[in-house]
């Protein structure tokens, strides 16, 4: 227990980031408090406007300021006809860096997962049938994480795809199965984009 209740919120809130423990929140709160006042205002506000204010793209599911993302918006990767599905908006950002995708994308939030209540109406496949049924898309690449779970998702979106005769790809090796594709380096993810294979 510290002087004051205050700082007690403070640092018991923090510990909502990913790997902020008691005591890292406890050196953040005080970093914040000695040194860093106006820095720390600063967050507050742009987390309060990040967190009210994005929403997901109707299109694809990833983050947006509201309305279509800025990708979808894009001409030139929309009338590309090349859609990638992957499980993580953090997969488009590992997309996007290796340079090599110049389609639009769609993201599940998750892989198929019974057990967890993710089924396919809370991963959006409405929507992705929607957007497979519009005639814009030519190609689905199959980006879902190389487990098993990622994997049975991959499965069940292949299905669709075929039902609406698209040329459907699966991102090639290289991507370690178990891993996530956001924790692969770029290079790794290039090469497993641009050699990727038909999905059967
Ligand atoms: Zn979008």
């Amino acid at each position: 227990m510290s002087s004051s209740v205050l700082l007690d919120n403070l640092i018991s809130a923090l510990q909502v980031m990913p790997g902020v423990g008691p005591r890292s929140a406890t050196r953040i709160a005080y970093a914040l408090l000695d040194r860093r006042r106006a820095e720390g205002l600063q967050l507050a506000t742009t987390m309060q406007e990040a967190l009210t204010r994005i929403e997901l793209c109707p299109c694809c599911r990833n983050y947006s300021d509201g309305g279509k993302c800025s990708l979808c918006q894009n001409v030139k990767r929309r009338t590309s006809g090349v859609l990638c599905i992957v499980e993580t908006p953090a997969d488009v950002q590992a997309i996007e860096s290796s340079g090599t995708f110049f389609g639009t994308y769609f993201v599940l939030h998750g892989h198929l997962s019974p057990l967890d209540g993710l089924g396919p109406q809370e991963l959006g496949l409405d929507v992705l049938e929607q957007r497979f049924a519009s005639g814009e898309i030519t190609e689905a690449i199959l980006a879902t994480n190389p487990t098993v779970e990622g994997d049975a998702t991959a499965a069940y979106i292949a299905a669709m795809a075929h039902r609406h005769q698209l040329v459907l790809s699966k991102i090639a090796s290289g991507v370690p199965f178990g891993g996530n594709l956001d924790s692969v380096d770029e290079h790794t993810l290039a090469t497993a984009i641009t050699q990727r294979r038909p999905f059967a």
